[in-house]
Formats: structure tokens, C-alpha cells, sequence
């Protein structure tokens, strides 16, 4: 069970309806003022949405935080082709537990936010893309779209609207990589799921080659809270250029770990107090990964800055997907950095040689020090082999594998020295960091 008793100190946009018996039901939903949002945008003219969601400041929830309204209006909805419309439910990013929270306690609110996004850029088709490994959560997504088909909510004239549209879920099949958009369109296609060359962008030629607008499960969630409310009351909840509130997955060393719910523009520090009752055991902070294990660390003392996109790139790092790991000072960067290549070299596709080599050895090589057996010359050819793949990969997955390694090796370089000349790990008598 991910999902905490709501916290107080929570702005509830997202998850105002967790917790509500059998919220999974669309009668539930529409009891509980679901639907209203379609309903309203079907008497909007489609600029009038994408503009909706411009104003609201809404940003990409799945990691990049592209503006939403912006790729919506990259979607040629005049083209003669089908336009498809997929969500990214591939939630694979160590740290992120969000997404299925919210196709858990209120699935037809991710429903009504593409319906929505299929008025915008006349689209009749949807799939959402689910990784394998959410088997329960495949099953209660099909129950709830069939539910949404019995009570006139998808399927053809939907309440007499005029407008059709059918919604499919497509399984994946455990691949991290399947999470980056064109390797899922590869997947939903049926071929092994391997990234494309962009352009063209997914709006432009997506799925079978198609106009396609694809985003995240949070994003198209806040969707019908925009069009509800407005697009200018979404984006006063955050920070300019930073709209509405955004899903945290706290985990790590903190006495309460959960997915809250906050603004845009919350103090990092405050939050692991507040949310997350503190260090856990009364520790110190040594460091935070905030938005999943893709991101650049940041040291405690990078810490106190409030959480949003563009203050945490200044700080060098990213807000991401939204799952912030925190580390107490018992524990081994190192191996943290280990644990975390471990991961990349394992889901690695093999496509492109930086990666596929940079990451395997990256592997061996952390592996190595962690073990007793590395050399003072190894620090800086572990920083070197990360920059060298940084940028120079297909897809991103090369970047995720080197940020979080060249931030471990740059601001924690005496814990590797720590390492050197067959000594053990100074930390190893110590609970190790649960990262993924
Ligand atoms: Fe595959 Fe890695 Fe290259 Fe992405 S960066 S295409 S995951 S080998």
C-alpha cells in the first residue's frame, strides 16, 4: 500500500477523490463532479482548450516538463490521417510510484483528461500503455474503461455530444526503455521497443506514422481539473512557468515515506520535514535524488530550495518524475552509485554503443571500488566514461545512466578514496540504501 491517510499540509487537485469507496466506478466519478470537464469541452472550440491548458502552466509530468499546452498544439488536428492518443503508463523510473496511485483511486479521471485531450486534437482512438509489472493495475484499468463504455462515457455519440472515442489498455512488457515515447509507439506497433531517430516528433508522424499526442498519466490526469477550474486558477497553485501541484513519491531514509500531493514551489527541505517526518532515526541528511534516479544528487546543503522545474535545473539537477529518494549519512555513495548503474546496464537496449558499453563497464568498474579493488586512477576515468556518453546516446537513457554518477563522483570524491587500497567500505557495517 503506497497511499498514505491524506497529509492536511497537502493541496488535494489530483487525489481529491482517493480514498472515496469505490471511486474506481463511474458513477462514483460522476457523484463526485467527474465528467463535468468533458462535458464543458465539448462546447469549446478546440484552441480554446489547448489555450486552456498554455495558461495553466501545465508541464510534462512524466520527467522531460515540456509545456503540455504547447506539444498539444504541435498535433496537426486538420491532417487527414487518424490522430491516436497514448498515455505513458510505463511508470519504470526507480523512485516512481505515483502514476499507478492514480490509475488505482481514480482511473476515470485519467480517462476523462484524454477524452479531453482527443476533442483538442480530434483524436477518436486511445490506448494506455501500462507496464507489465502493474499486472492488477491492467486488470482494474479494463474494468474501469469498461465501465466507462456501460455508462455512455466512452464509445460512439458520448452522451450525445456527438463526439466518439475508444480507449484500449496496451501491456507492456518490462522494459524501462519502453517508457521513452517512440519505443512505446515501437511497442504499441508490436516490434521490440527501441527508440526512433527525431524527428519527425510523435505529434507529427506517432503511431503507425500518424499525428500522435502522448503524455504522461499525471499530466492528462490535471487535465480535466484545468478545464474545470480554469487554466489560470491550476497555474496560481505553483510558481510562474510552474503550474498546479505535482505527485512526490518520498521514499528512502524518512520516517514517513508516501506520494503526496504539493504545489509546485515547495521547499525541499520543509517537505522531507513535514511529509516525510525527518531523517529517518534522527540522522543527518547526506543527500537527495529529487525526481528519480535519472537526476543529478544534490548534496544536503544543495537542499534547501523549493521544488520546481526550473530552480532545480538551476541547482543542477531536475525535478523528473517525481520520485525523491532521500539519503542519510550512514550511506555509501558509492554503492549508491552502484545500485543505481546496476539498474541502467541491466535496462539498457543495446542499440547504441556509449550506452551499451558505458554503461556495462561504468557497472564493473563501481563494482569494482565498492569491492576494495579500485585504483586512485579509476575516479576520474569513472567521470570521464559518464561524459562521454552524456549526449552522445540514441536516446536518453545514456544521460539518465551518466547524471546521477558524474553528480556521485564529483561531490562525493572522498567517499571513493575511502575505497582505495583493499580497504573496506567504510559503511558497509551499516543498513545499505534501498534504492530500487
Ligand atoms: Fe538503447 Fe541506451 Fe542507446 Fe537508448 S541510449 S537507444 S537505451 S543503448
Amino acid at each position: 500500500m503506497l497511499y498514505n491517510e491524506p497529509n492536511p499540509l497537502e493541496t488535494r487537485v489530483l487525489t481529491k477523490r482517493f480514498g472515496i469507496p469505490n471511486s474506481e466506478k463511474a458513477e462514483v466519478y460522476v457523484a463526485n463532479g467527474g465528467y463535468q470537464a468533458f462535458l464543458k469541452a465539448t462546447g469549446m472550440p478546440p484552441e480554446k482548450i489547448i489555450e486552456e491548458v498554455k495558461v495553466s502552466n501545465l508541464r510534462g509530468r512524466g520527467g522531460a516538463g515540456f509545456p503540455t499546452g504547447l506539444k498539444w498544439s504541435f498535433v496537426p488536428r486538420t491532417s487527414p490521417k487518424p490522430k491516436y492518443l497514448i498515455c505513458n503508463a510505463d511508470e519504470s523510473e526507480p523512485g516512481t510510484c505515483k502514476d499507478r496511485l492514480l490509475m488505482e483511486y481514480d482511473p476515470h479521471q485519467l480517462i476523462e483528461g484524454m477524452l479531453i485531450g482527443g476533442l483538442a486534437v480530434d483524436s477518436h482512438k486511445g490506448y494506455i500503455y501500462i507496464r507489465g509489472e502493474y499486472r492488477y493495475l491492467i486488470t482494474m484499468m479494463e474494468h474501469a474503461i469498461d465501465d466507462a463504455y456501460a455508462h455512455g462515457w466512452l464509445g460512439k455519440n458520448i452522451q450525445g455530444t456527438g463526439f466518439d472515442f475508444d480507449l484500449y489498455v496496451h501491456t507492456g512488457a518490462g522494459a524501462y526503455e519502453c517508457g521513452e515515447e517512440t519505443a512505446l509507439l515501437d511497442s504499441i506497433e508490436g516490434k521490440r521497443g527501441v527508440p526512433r531517430m527525431k524527428p519527425p516528433f510523435p505529434a507529427v508522424a506517432g503511431a503507425w506514422g500518424c499525428p500522435t499526442l502522448l503524455n504522461n498519466v499525471e499530466t492528462y490526469s490535471a487535465v480535466p481539473n484545468i478545464i474545470r477550474d480554469g487554466g489560470a486558477a491550476f497555474a496560481a497553485l505553483g510558481t510562474p512557468k510552474n503550474g498546479g501541484t505535482r505527485l512526490v513519491c518520498l521514499s528512502g531514509h524518512v520516517n514517513k515515506p508516501g506520494v503526496y500531493e504539493i504545489p509546485l514551489g515547495y521547499p525541499m527541505l520543509e517537505f522531507i520535514e513535514k511529509f516525510g517526518g525527518g531523517v529517518r532515526g534522527g540522522k543527518k541528511l547526506k543527500a537527495v535524488i529529487p525526481g528519480g534516479s535519472s537526476c543529478p544528487v544534490l548534496t544536503a546543503s544543495e537542499c534547501d530550495i523549493i521544488m520546481d522545474y526550473d530552480t532545480l535545473a538551476k541547482a543542477g539537477s531536475m525535478l523528473g518524475s517525481g520520485g525523491m529518494v532521500v539519503i542519510d549519512e550512514d550511506t555509501c555513495m558509492v554503492k549508491a552509485a552502484l545500485r543505481i548503474m546496476r539498474f541502467y546496464a541491466h535496462e539498457s537496449c543495446g542499440w547504441c554503443v556509449p550506452c551499451r558499453e558505458g554503461t556495462t563497464w561504468l557497472r564493473k568498474m563501481l563494482q569494482r571500488f565498492h569491492d576494495g579493488m579500485g585504483q586512485a586512477s579509476d575516479i576520474p576515468i569513472i567521470g570521464q566514461v559518464s561524459k562521454n556518453m552524456l549526449g552522445r546516446t540514441f536516446c536518453a537513457l545514456g544521460d539518465a545512466a551518466a547524471m546521477p554518477t558524474i553528480s556521485i563522483v564529483e561531490k562525493f570524491r572522498e567517499e571513493f578514496e575511502a575505497h582505495l587500497d583493499g580497504r573496506p567500505c567504510p559503511y558497509e557495517h551499516k543498513p545499505a540504501m534501498a534504492l530500487a
